[in-house]
């Protein structure tokens, strides 16, 4: 087995300590030893992947040693894609077979498709049909590491398996934090049984709090959907989403830096830096938006009904454009994911695939009374909420509403 820490990706991140990055660098040093119990290897490299590849295949040729076939889960990101292309060529030109397989989704790319061939951009009847297309071979057991070793491509008497790159070697550290901050890899079914009534509460522990796992793969996608079918219709549901938005972000790359519907990149967004500035430190003066941000400053998560208030608050209350808001999410998140970051942010902002009409702007307040109304998660995260010490509202709900939605109305239907 190989990984690449790929220096294209690792050089964008600015927080040294990031902790994404010291997660995958321990889960790898745990799957070489897990690897090893079963005379497997793990080949970790870190640099341009091409580098990395060209360095490996001259070593094992001092060996004597032809690479065969080299198999990569395929990833939809328009980086990625670009990346595998090229990786594919630069293999055909040393006589190695390179070969895409589908590991991180259930159903990907073209295999759940309206009637007439094209990809669905509305959810609800992409998920009927991703139900009728699904199969039980979809999400069947993938062999254990011990038969998946009995096929490995590299012996260890063959090869040895350089040791993995430090932290440091690759100019990271690990942030104190960290074990605080990785939720529990185990898929608990009280919480799935409960998920429907309980998921929308954030000071409540009602969702399974995978999402890291599910976007590093420590967790497989294939476990999830057998639990998900097992003990909640909902959730699985959820899982769903997620292969839409992979299935999204391939046929449609643009909607990483465009608008899904290409009108609303028209509209004239404010773009107030004081007030972004206010969002990103939960300082609006509504406390479920600030609960929302200081919980994600502080902890890498925040609660998706929460996400859906603080990013709606954003595009719509401030008049800031989204993308903002999902590069601000892409630097904090432990689970961020390009195509669920993008198309969530889409989908609030209203310029999304299946996004909610423009009209329809998130009140934070009714929002607060409706899913902590006891001011549970607010208390915990804004503990000055109540005093002169919590900040005035920043702007006020009904005018930044219509202003919203003047805005949005003035390039969507000129009159
Ligand atoms: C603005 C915004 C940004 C988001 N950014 C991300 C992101 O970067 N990465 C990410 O994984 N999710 C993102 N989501 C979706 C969702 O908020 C998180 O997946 C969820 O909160 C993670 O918590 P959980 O694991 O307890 O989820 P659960 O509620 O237990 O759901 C189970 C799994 O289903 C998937 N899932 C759930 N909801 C969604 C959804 N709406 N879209 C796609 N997949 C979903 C996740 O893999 C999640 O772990 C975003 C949502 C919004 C509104």
């Amino acid at each position: 087995m190989a990984f690449i820490f790929d220096r294209n990706i690792l050089e964008k991140l600015d927080d040294k300590a990031d902790r994404r990055v010291a997660f995958l660098h321990r889960e790898l040093q745990q799957l070489e030893i897990d690897l090893a119990k079963v005379n497997g290897q793990l080949f970790v490299g870190y640099g341009q992947p091409q580098d990395v590849w060209a360095q490996w295949l001259e070593a094992w040729k001092a060996e004597e040693i032809q690479l065969q076939s080299v198999h990569v889960g395929r990833d939809y990101e328009p980086y990625a894609q670009e990346r595998d292309r090229s990786m594919a060529e630069f293999f055909a030109g040393h006589g190695v077979e390179f070969k895409g397989v589908k590991d991180s989704v259930i159903l990907e790319k073209n295999e759940v498709t309206k009637d007439d061939g094209k990809p669905y951009t509305v959810f609800t009847p992409y998920s009927r049909k991703w139900r009728k297309t699904l199969t039980a071979g979809d999400y069947a057991e993938a062999p254990s590491h011990k038969e998946a070793a009995k096929a490995r491509w590299l012996s260890p008497d063959a090869f040895e398996a350089p040791a993995i790159p430090t932290l440091a070697s690759m100019g990271f550290e690990s942030p104190e934090d960290l074990d605080a901050l990785i939720p529990q890899r185990s898929i608990v079914s009280k919480v799935l049984s409960a998920y429907g009534d309980q998921r929308d509460f954030p000071a409540v522990p009602g969702t399974s709090r995978l999402s890291l796992h599910l976007r590093f793969g420590t967790i497989g996608i294939r476990q999830a959907l057998r639990a998900g079918m097992a003990h909640s219709e909902k959730w699985t549901t959820e899982l769903i989403w997620r292969d839409f938005y992979q299935m999204i972000i391939y046929h449609f790359p643009h909607s990483v830096e465009g608008s899904f519907r290409p009108a609303y990149d028209a509209i004239p967004w404010e773009n107030n830096e004081a007030h972004f500035d206010a969002w990103c430190k939960g300082k609006t003066g509504y406390p479920l938006v600030d609960a929302g941000m200081r919980e994600l400053n502080a902890t890498g998560f925040m609660h998706n009904r929460v996400r859906m208030v603080v990013a709606s608050f954003l595009c719509k209350h401030l008049l800031t454009d989204w993308r903002w808001g999902e590069r601000y999410f892409a630097s904090k998140l432990l689970d961020f994911d390009l195509a669920s970051n993008v198309g969530g942010w889409q989908w609030a902002s209203g310029s999304g695939c299946d996004a909610a009409p423009y009209f329809r702007v998130f009140n934070p307040t009714s929002q607060l009374d409706k899913f902590d109304k006891d001011l549970r998660y607010v208390r915990k995260w804004v503990p000055e909420y109540g005093t002169s010490l919590y900040p005035e509202p920043i702007v006020e709900h009904k005018t930044a509403r219509q202003r919203a939605i003047d805005t949005y109305q003035s390039v969507l239907k000129p009159s």
